[in-house]
């Protein structure tokens, strides 16, 4: 049997993501999750934080990211519902707290902890996050990556080929993406937001422009039956990552251009130069100032 602990050390201030509403929740509740199956053997857990991805099987459960540590219980309730295990691999696509936030709980469950170097690094040395003025102090061991790769890892676990890979300076410096080449499926991890401008986090290593690069590489391995996990918002296939893309080169250029004719990022807001993309992507998290703000840096 798994005890799950539910000592929250610190009150952390978190993208309250329930409502995409741009809400910043300072404690996190148990709040509910919802399961949705994907195809036979995989399964993705949603509800507050960054999208689960679970794949079932003989070998054991793998599980992608694990949300909030008070979440941990409903997560194991909805993985239940599924016919899971408590997960045997638990892959961090990032160091993100609405992603790693169940490590200490799942990792004193018996899941063995995969992820990119760097989250590994974040984790263990504790972080910040300055868009949020979050600070996150060092994670336990249990909670840690007992397993790190560096460009790419790949398990064989349930009768197919699961390909795990670093996309450089992306969401992150540590953004690893999941395609599971039997089944289809591609978990973006956070380099993917569907439907909205998306948290690029700068001065923990991410840039717009590797946001593109991750973007085009799962386009790359997507074909027109492919479902796409991203990290936050609906599941996705090719035609909606197509569009955030392009959405992004967009803004890229435009940026760039005010970038190079000398603006500060006040001055490019001024601009008003996502004006005709407001409508479509600045109803999730951030508005397009918001987000210019964010991302300026990053250009
Ligand atoms: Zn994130």
């Amino acid at each position: 049997m798994i005890v799950f602990s539910h000592g929250l050390k610190t009150k952390i201030g978190w993208l309250c993501l329930a409502s995409l509403g741009g809400v910043f929740s300072t404690t996190i509740f148990a709040q509910e999750v919802t399961t949705e199956q994907v195809t036979e053997s995989i399964y993705v857990i949603k509800g507050n934080g960054g999208n689960i991805g679970v794949f079932i099987g003989d070998d054991g459960t793998f599980m992608i990211d694990d949300k909030f540590s008070p979440m941990s219980d409903n997560i194991m309730k909805a993985l239940k519902s599924v016919g899971a295990d408590a997960p045997k691999y638990l892959l961090n696509t990032h160091f993100h707290g609405d992603h790693t936030g169940g490590n200490e709980n799942f990792g004193n469950g018996g899941a063995t902890i995969v992820a990119h170097y760097n989250v590994h690094q974040r984790l263990a040395d504790g972080s910040s996050i300055p868009a949020f003025a979050m600070e996150t102090p060092p994670a336990p061991d249990t909670a840690l990556p007992a397993i790190t790769f560096d460009s790419e890892i790949v398990f064989n676990i349930n009768g197919e080929r699961v390909r795990i890979f670093h996309v450089p300076s992306a969401h992150t410096d540590g953004d690893a993406m999941i395609h599971f080449e039997g089944s289809n499926v591609i978990h973006t991890g956070d380099v993917f937001f569907n439907g909205f401008y998306p948290f690029i986090d700068i001065p923990n290593g991410g840039s717009v422009q590797g946001v593109i690069d991750a973007a085009n590489l799962a386009l790359a391995l997507a074909n027109a039956d492919t479902k796409i996990i991203p990290g936050h918002g609906p599941m996705a296939s090719k035609p909606q990552l197509l569009e955030y893309r392009d959405m992004l080169v967009t803004v890229e250029e435009r940026l760039s251009k005010l970038k190079a004719d000398g603006k500060m990022a006040d001055q490019a807001i001024d601009e008003l130069p996502l004006m005709d993309l407001e409508e479509k992507w600045g109803n999730g998290i951030f508005n397009g100032d918001k987000w210019i703000g964010l991302i300026y840096d990053g250009i």
